[in-house]
């Protein structure tokens, strides 16, 4: 079970709303802070641990100085990731560069900043090689373990059909060759589950990557000195799901690593996660104002916001909790679709849900918005991306990035040749 707070009460998001117009996303700053505390402190044992923010969740440049001020590195995928770390002030083995089908520009950025390349294929050290001209000293190499006995879960599917990373052959020919050239220092990465909620299935994650590192020093004579076990730690989007307990997945983890690195000879390895969703997202909430009312076959809310502000529940079916705020204790006895504008079906965000009732006005906290909500927004039929502000502890407000305008939207569009 998980309650479904807010973090301000009604009366301060009037006045926030005041201020800033909705629709936007707010993040909880001291919710992320505290929720990171725990994670660093439940690992704390291992000796050089490090956590990457998966930047994509929310790649916003104060949410990355927040973590940043944690010791905190960032998990990079793109160029324009690699640009905000650059400007954040997060460079050199604080970021991990976990990129697939690269463009050598990225690879190019990464290698400037320091980065850890994480390789996703074999034939991306020759790529690198020829276009570098040399490589670093350090790679991490990401492992793509096939057909499980369990399988994948549902995001990231099933990991024969994955397209990241090398098969097992594939990794221990990758540290071969990047010995022979030279590098000295070795990672290896894998990442099998995304949104997982179940600490079995993510001690699983670690116990394959384990496994192969001493089959790499068994062969090769090669000691990883760290394993990065990816992402994938779920965020408990339902009321009747349970947040995942970094206690548990802490103890699970070390017993796996006394028992498969330490007994054979592994006993100095630096463990790493990316997470992204379990960072942002419970920490996010976007607000939106109840606009319409509609009766027909079904009864419609329509807001002013849409899946251009979040997507998931149109692209994935994902379930977000919706707070009708003021109404939080009102029975919940009238049951709605919830609907953005935009002209697609599948622009809702609840359907058939069970709610207050509700009337025009209502602020709509939709919950769980902090990771892929802003970041994956879009401009289909024109729409605006909103502004995300930030809820510091003391109850102040800080726009972290200002909402679209329609001279952004059209900025690609020279009117004057028409
Ligand atoms: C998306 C991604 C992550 C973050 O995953 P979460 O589920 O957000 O924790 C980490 N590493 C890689 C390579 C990813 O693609």
């Amino acid at each position: 079970m998980n309650e479904k707070k807010l973090p301000f009460t009604a009366e301060q998001l009037e006045a926030i709303i005041a201020e800033y117009p909705t629709p936007f996303h707010i993040y909880d700053e001291e919710g992320i802070v505290e929720n990171m505390t725990r994670f660093l402190e439940a690992f704390s044992w291992n000796q050089g641990f490090k956590q990457y923010f998966a930047v994509k969740a929310t790649p916003n440049p104060y949410i990355m100085r927040i973590l940043q001020n944690l010791g905190i590195g960032a998990d990079c995928s793109s160029l324009a990731e690699l640009l905000l770390c650059e400007k954040v002030g997060i460079t050199g083995h604080d970021i991990m560069f976990t990129s697939n089908d690269t463009p050598y520009e990225e690879f190019k950025k990464a290698l400037e900043l320091g980065a850890i390349i994480n390789l996703d294929d074999i034939t991306h050290i020759e790529y690198i090689e020829k276009h570098h001209g040399s490589l670093p000293d350090t790679f991490c190499v990401r492992y793509n373990p096939g057909s499980l006995k369990e399988g994948g879960n549902t995001i990231i599917g099933l990991p024969e059909e994955a397209k990241y990373g090398m098969t097992r052959d594939q990794v221990l020919e990758s540290f071969k060759i990047l010995k022979d050239k030279g590098v000295t220092h070795f990672g290896l990465h894998t990442m099998v589950v995304s949104n997982e909620l179940d600490v079995a299935g993510l001690v699983g994650t670690a116990e394959i990557c384990f496994d192969l590192a001493v089959e790499i020093k068994e062969k090769l004579g090669i000691e990883v000195e760290f394993i990065d076990l990816g992402g994938g730690v779920g965020v408990a989007y339902k009321p009747e799901q349970t947040p995942v307990d970094f206690e548990l997945l802490s103890k699970g983890v070390k017993d796996a690593y006394d028992r498969i690195l330490v007994a054979n000879g592994l006993n100095n390895v630096a463990l790493a996660y990316e997470c992204g969703r379990m960072v942002t997202g419970p920490f996010g909430y976007l607000v939106s104002t109840a606009i319409h009312k509609k009766d027909i076959y079904r009864q419609y809310i329509g807001l002013d916001s849409c899946m251009a502000n979040l997507m998931r529940p149109a692209l994935y079916g994902s379930y977000h909790h919706i707070t009708v705020v003021g109404k939080e204790n009102a029975p919940k006895d009238h049951v709605y679709d919830v609907t953005g504008s935009l002209c697609e079906n599948n622009d809702k965000f609840a359907i058939q849900r069970e709610l207050p009732k509700i009337d025009m006005g209502d602020r709509i906290v939709i919950h769980d918005a902090g990771a892929h909500g802003h970041a994956m927004g879009f401009n289909y039929n024109g729409k605006l991306r909103s502004a995300e502000l930030l809820l510091h502890k003391d109850g102040s407000v800080t726009q972290i990035r200002r909402a679209e305008t329609y001279d952004d939207l059209f900025g690609t569009l020279d009117f004057s040749n028409l």
